[in-house]
């Protein structure tokens, strides 16, 4: 009976197989444009996708033009909610899932994995005035944790502090949360903490809760495109050039998060211009940029 299912039926049973936190809404399978191959993504996580204008870019954007390059052709990025990333591979919106995506017994039961490009872990993001140690990190048991959605930070809070996480779209956005006082502590992978907790000296982050390991995720049954990601990533880490990558990104990302920061002043200026007209009395003209 099973193996008469039509393929669409059978790709549609997997999809809703995905655990409550990875599930999404049905997307509709495309073809690529004709010499392109896509990659799906989720573009809050730095230094591996972050905004760059228009563009995202990063660390696994960098591995996955060096894998389209290898099969000649051109990779188009497509930016969704993290725990759409899996299920739209599934449902063939995209050829390659590269989202700093960990490396899970549950998430290999549904994809497929290339060989690990990093090695790295979740920490506890805090105000140093209420720190959180990972070597006590039961203390973090009846706290409002906050993490991103779909996330192994979140399987971490269900698993190992036996409760459920606050959720939020990106590590920024939950550290937000801290700020205003909504979540004690965030759990988030380690790079984009950092990245969150730059410039904010009253926060800190931990030591590692976990090892994990990213890898290229694509849908189960292609021997010869999972041959081709394993040569990219293996070529690239014997000669040296992964780590250039990965040393390249984070830089960047940095620069961009510091001009992100000057740059706050003045759009706080500019949500404080209440006018649509510089020619109205009530128009506050230096906050407005009106000429005077
Ligand atoms: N590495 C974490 C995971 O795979 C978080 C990834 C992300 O938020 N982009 O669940």
């Amino acid at each position: 009976m099973k193996h008469t299912l039509p393929l669409a039926a059978l790709a549609a049973a997997v999809a809703s197989l995905s655990f409550a936190d990875e599930a999404a809404p049905a997307a509709e399978a495309v073809a690529p444009a004709p010499g392109t191959i896509r990659m799906i993504t989720e573009a809050t996580f730095p230094p591996y996708e972050f905004r760059q204008g228009k563009e995202v870019v990063g660390i696994d954007v960098e591995i996955c033009k060096a894998v389209a390059k290898e099969l000649g052709k051109t990779l188009a990025v497509e930016d969704v909610e993290f725990d759409s990333v899996i299920p739209s591979l599934i449902a063939g919106k995209a050829e390659l899932a590269a989202a700093g995506i960990t490396v899970t017994e549950d998430r290999k039961m549904k994809v497929d994995f290339s060989h690990p490009y990093v090695r790295t872990g979740i920490v506890f993001i805090f105000a140093k005035d209420k720190p959180f140690d990972a070597e006590k990190a039961e203390e973090a048991k009846g706290k409002r944790v906050g993490v991103q959605n779909g996330t192994t930070s979140a399987d971490y809070v269900r698993e190992k502090l036996g409760q459920e996480p606050e959720m939020f779209d990106s590590p920024a956005s939950a550290f937000a949360a801290m700020k205003a006082g909504k979540v004690d502590v965030v759990i988030a992978d380690i790079d984009p903490a950092k990245a969150v907790i730059k410039g904010e000296p009253d926060y800190d982050i931990s030591e590692l809760l976990t090892v994990e390991e990213y890898a290229i995720a694509i849908k189960k049954g292609q021997p010869e495109l999972l041959a081709v990601l394993n040569k990219v990533i293996d070529d690239l880490d014997a000669s040296g050039k992964l780590d250039e990558i990965k040393d390249e990104w984070t830089a960047k990302a940095e620069a961009a998060a510091a001009a992100e920061e000057a740059a706050k002043p003045a759009e706080e200026a500019k949500a404080a211009c209440a006018c649509a007209d510089c020619k109205d009395e009530s128009c506050d003209k230096a906050a407005c940029g009106c000429a005077k």
